[in-house]
């Protein structure tokens, strides 16, 4: 049972609204566009995926803290930081369907299609050829050098505009590559204008224009201002970081596909302040260690790809994202980027307070440099949860669908069921859950056959069952069933939190690190 690609993503938003992952925020009234609830197996999978993220950074580093600032912030620091001028995207309107898209999107999109034909390409000659040589046929192929000088005339053009910040070379771009609407199939583009992110309001009981705030577009500035609070208070010696998980906003444009792009999000972020001239040591450092901790989920390590960003944001002098095989494709879940001491400098011209860092071992004073790690968590729930979910067909033609989540990160640890609702067995698995509620979360389920009882608990993940039967009452014993495996074997009870704690843990999780 294995749904067509186009299906597959569709089925992943049906599961996680009909098993209380996720739901349109204010369904009731028809939704809020790209805004979205968690319910109550979504909220536990985020908490766990932020704790996993918390104890990683915090918990493991002797050298990194975390903070919790404000969602509101004074003005001039979204001045300071840049986005009131420059945190923007390009947008284009099609005329006809009047859809709204980014405009290095469907650019990006293009490029994406050309490096499709190539691969094709290459899958074909490796059909014919035994002993096929891939770097050889791309250079010599007529029709994939063509392709790939497509690609680099385009990236070129791109990269220069982008610099130049040149809308109207940004449009020609659309117009020569004959970009076509998906909507209504035309050329029909208006000019391409910039849009500014953030969303603003007002404070307090006056609208005026001093009054006017914003809604963080990230969490990293929140850290900037307190850096040196931290520093001092902590007693912080550089190398160290600071970490904070926390809501941001964003007026996105094109706000589709699902949690992958919302208005409201959550960002898990961590600035790593070091010696100048010392950036690109730890940036390679963090890259590394990054993509270690994602590869702990146990997804599939080719499912991640470094993409360096051809146009450097105003503040970095290097920038990776690490990209996910999301079900439609790869796609950037973390950022990493070298931020020089851009932010700390700004901040220091602005606020007119100096954010140094006395370093007694070269008897001086300095602005730190900054290597910052940024994770969206909605996205990394995506990942997580589209990677786990899978539509099976068992031995006899029975189908399930399973989330072979990480076991520590799934909503139930475990599910406790009595075969029957009578004599005893129902009092007995109060009893077991009694026990184990301390450590980890348990439920109880004693409706319909234990085989739907299984599938049940295999739809949100839950990688144990224990049943209760007769048998139980006799020897103390009882029946753990994996999810993955489905294998059952008999287990002493006085022996279930032991199992648990081994299997289910965080900590499992982080000693692979
Ligand atoms: P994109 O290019 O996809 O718009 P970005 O480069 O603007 O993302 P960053 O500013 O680097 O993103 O933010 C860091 C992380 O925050 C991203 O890697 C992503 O995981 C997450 N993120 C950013 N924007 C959104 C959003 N609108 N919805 C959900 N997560 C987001």
């Amino acid at each position: 049972m294995s749904a067509k690609p186009e299906d597959f993503f569709k089925n992943i938003i049906s599961h996680c609204k009909e098993y209380g992952f996720i739901f349109q925020s204010s369904e009731i009234y028809d939704g809020l566009s790209a805004v979205y609830d968690y319910g109550q197996n979504g909220a536990e999978l985020k908490k766990n995926i932020r704790e996993y993220w918390w104890r990683a950074m915090v918990q493991m580093h002797e050298n990194i803290v975390g903070i919790d600032s404000a969602i509101f912030m004074h003005p001039t620091i979204w001045k300071a930081s840049g986005h009131v001028d420059a945190f923007n995207d390009p947008l284009i309107d099609n005329k006809d369907s009047k859809k709204r898209y980014r405009a290095d999107v469907l650019i990006e999109e293009h490029i994406a299609k050309i490096e499709d034909k190539i691969n094709k390409e290459v899958d074909k000659a490796k059909k014919r050829f035994e002993n096929f040589d891939e770097a050889m046929f791309r250079n010599t192929n007529a029709r994939v050098v063509e392709y790939q000088t497509k690609i680099n005339d385009i990236h070129s053009r791109f990269k220069t505009a982008l610099n130049d910040n040149n809308l109207v070379q940004v449009k020609q771009i659309i117009v020569d590559c004959e970009i076509v609407c998906p909507i209504s199939g035309t050329k029909n583009w208006t000019d391409v204008r910039q849009f500014n992110l953030m969303f603003s309001t007002s404070m307090g009981s006056v609208a005026e224009e001093g009054n006017t705030i914003y809604l963080r577009p990230e969490t990293a500035q929140g850290i900037f201002v307190n850096y040196l609070n931290v520093q001092k208070t902590g007693r912080m010696k550089i190398p160290f970081g600071i970490a904070q998980t926390g809501k941001a906003f964003r007026n996105e444009i094109v706000a589709r596909q699902f949690i992958f792009r919302m208005r409201e999000f959550e960002q898990m972020e961590m600035q790593y302040f070091v010696k100048p001239g010392t950036e690109m040591n730890w940036y390679e450092y963090w890259k590394a260690a990054r993509l270690k901790w994602h590869q702990t989920f146990g997804l599939g390590n080719e499912n991640y790809k470094f993409h360096d960003h051809i146009k450097l944001a105003h503040y970095a002098n290097a920038a990776t994202d690490i990209e996910f095989n999301f079900p439609f494709g790869f796609k950037e879940l973390e950022g990493i980027h070298s931020r020089t001491d851009f932010d700390l400098k700004q901040h220091e011209q602005f606020s007119g307070k100096k954010l140094q860092y006395f370093d007694s071992e070269e008897n001086k004073s300095y602005v730190p440099y900054v290597v910052e790690t940024s994770v969206g968590l909605d996205r990394l729930f995506l990942a997580t949860l589209s990677a786990s979910y899978k539509e099976e067909t068992l031995d006899g033609g029975d189908t399930r669908v399973v989330l072979n989540l990480p076991p520590a990160l799934a909503p139930i640890k475990a599910a406790v069921f009595p075969l029957v609702k009578k004599d005893g067995l129902p009092e007995l698995a109060e009893k077991i859950i009694n026990d184990l509620k301390f450590d980890h979360i348990v439920t109880y389920d004693e409706k319909d056959t234990v085989g739907k009882r299984y599938r049940r608990q295999d739809a949100i993940g839950t990688p144990y069952c224990i049943t209760i039967d007769h048998q139980s009452l006799e020897d103390q014993t009882v029946t753990i069933r994996e999810r993955d495996t489905m294998q059952q074997h008999r287990i002493a009870i006085s022996s279930l939190l032991k199992f648990l704690n081994e299997k289910v843990s965080l900590t499992s999780l982080l000693k692979k690190l």
